[in-house]
């Protein structure tokens, strides 16, 4: 049962063959059983997500139900949800209690999903191995001495122990598609704008967005079908159609040749992305899935990004910059920690921030202040706004010749806990091939394409051109359909 799909689930639900119940109680036992090790989760609510379940139940016998009723779901600790804790893995948010539900969370409610629990993460979502939370690290399911990714380390642990069918993160520059590619699982970042930053606790607001993590395409399409829509509250959020995401998800395509699903789509493979730094185990395990691609009908063509390597240092400057203004707002007074102690009003804020925020989170704001300072502005971050526009540039002029770009999501798979905790410039610069897609505001998802050293998961990236969600996740579910990767379960969490 744990290795079902979504769509299994649901109609062994519909057949009552299980309740929403017994799929929400097993999976409350697995997270008492396996996390322990894995430190996946920081709030679990037997009581809340039964009772949850037990409506769900009542839907499915009054004939009432959608595609994720009964489905128990692990949220990333950065979505608000009325009546959990949201901590954001701060020691500034570790006793906020939500009065609201961010939008994701209604809709995922109103689609009949159960909440399973909030899950671990980089403190503020800052980092790419969830060490620098205040309640400890993830572990990576595959190796307990290894991280999980970050900063949605806890939900990708969750699905790849399969204690949750699914789970929701966000993504502000690969916190989605760097710990699935980890961690062995699927996870999608979709085009700014499609899932509502309303209730999510904002890091860099231009470039943070919620998406699914599951353990094929065909779950996490099924999942972005509850999580999109417009959402008046987020003035990012857009105003479109309500879209079908699984539309592309043929099982038997219509094609003159079925060995061939892919046949027409052109896989773009930008040179740089295959460049120094890219450890030769995901270099090897990538190539594999290109030659896949090609045997089911994609055409391969040779790209260049040429500013790829700007990425980094744009980022770098921007999510910091947005950063330092989103976390003004904890000042002691509104929300969450205040120092016990202090001599006046401004000794409150300094001493509350000072206690309240880790190491990661200060170095941030800093940074963010310095480059939004009069002096500094021009030089730092007005130069990297104008370099983002580059990047987004380059990705429109390479749509012009393929219709997906494919490369690896992360430059080695999953690394030793405290590998790279001493030197911030080399974790950030795990994020090489992710944060161009959040620069860009453009889709892009990551799946399991092999396994590297010491037995570790690899990711292949899937970046699309605006809104094409639907013809990623078809192809990645043919690469599914034609492989095994995204099924295989790490050892011990049988
Ligand atoms: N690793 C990146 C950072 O530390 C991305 C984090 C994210 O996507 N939330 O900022």
């Amino acid at each position: 049962m744990f290795n079902s799909t979504l769509k299994q689930l649901s109609t062994l639900l519909a057949q009552k063959k299980l309740s929403s119940v017994e799929l929400t109680q097993s999976c409350l036992d697995r997270i008492k059983r396996l996390d322990p090790g894995l430190n996946a989760f920081l709030t679990v609510d037997a009581e809340k997500s039964l009772a949850q379940a037990r409506v769900a139940d009542t839907q499915i016998t009054s004939g009432r139900a959608q595609p994720l009723t009964g489905i128990p779901v692990a949220l990333k600790d950065i979505f608000c949800a009325k009546g959990w804790r949201t901590t954001c893995g701060s020691k500034m948010l570790a006793n906020f209690v939500s009065p609201y539900d961010a939008h994701v969370v209604e809709r995922l409610n109103a689609a009949g999903a159960v909440i399973l629990g909030k899950t671990n993460m980089d403190e503020f979502a800052m980092g790419s191995s969830s060490e620098t939370g205040f309640f400890g690290p993830v572990r990576n399911p595959w190796d307990r001495s290894r991280v999980a990714g970050g900063s949605s380390g806890g939900s990708a642990a969750a699905v790849a122990a399969r204690m949750a069918p699914a789970a929701i993160g966000t993504d502000t520059g690969g916190s989605i598609r760097q710990p699935a590619a980890l961690s062995g699982i699927c996870g999608l970042k979709p085009t700014y704008g499609v899932v509502s930053r309303y209730g999510m606790v904002a890091f860099a607001s231009s470039l943070d967005q919620g998406g699914p993590m599951a353990k094929s395409a065909e779950d996490l399409a099924l999942m972005l079908n509850a999580m999109a829509g417009f959402d008046a509250r987020d003035s990012t959020s857009l105003e479109r159609p309500a879209e079908d995401f699984t539309t592309r998800l043929l099982d038997k395509p219509a094609t003159a040749d079925r060995a061939r699903p892919l046949a027409g789509l052109r896989i773009g493979v930008p040179k740089e992305y295959f460049g120094d730094g890219l450890a030769s185990d995901v270099a090897a395990a990538v190539d594999a899935a290109l030659v896949q691609l090609e045997k089911l009908g994609a055409l391969r063509v040779a790209i260049s990004l040429p500013n790829s390597g700007l990425s980094v240092p744009a980022y770098y400057v921007i999510a910091p910059a947005e950063a330092s203004s989103n976390l003004s707002r904890f000042d002691g007074v509104r929300y969450g920690y205040r120092a016990a102690e202090y001599a006046d009003l401004a000794d409150m804020y300094a001493k509350s921030r000072a206690q309240g925020f880790g190491a990661e989170v200060k170095r941030r704001i800093l940074i963010g202040t310095y480059v939004l300072s009069h002096g500094y502005y021009d030089a730092y971050y007005l130069k990297a706004q104008k370099i983002r526009r580059l990047i987004a540039q380059d990705f429109a002029e390479a749509y012009r010749n393929c219709d997906l770009i494919a490369g690896p999501t992360s430059p080695s798979v999953a690394f030793a806990l405290g590998a790279m905790s001493s030197d911030p410039v080399q974790m950030y610069l795990n994020d090489i091939y992710t944060t161009a897609a959040n620069l860009a505001g453009l889709p892009a998802l990551s799946i399991p394409c092999g396994f590297g050293e010491g037995g570790m998961p690899v990711g292949l990236q899937l970046v699309g051109d605006y809104f094409a969600e639907a013809r990623m996740l078809g192809a990645a579910h043919q690469y599914q359909l034609a492989t095994d990767w995204h099924l295989r379960q790490p050892a011990g969490t049988e």
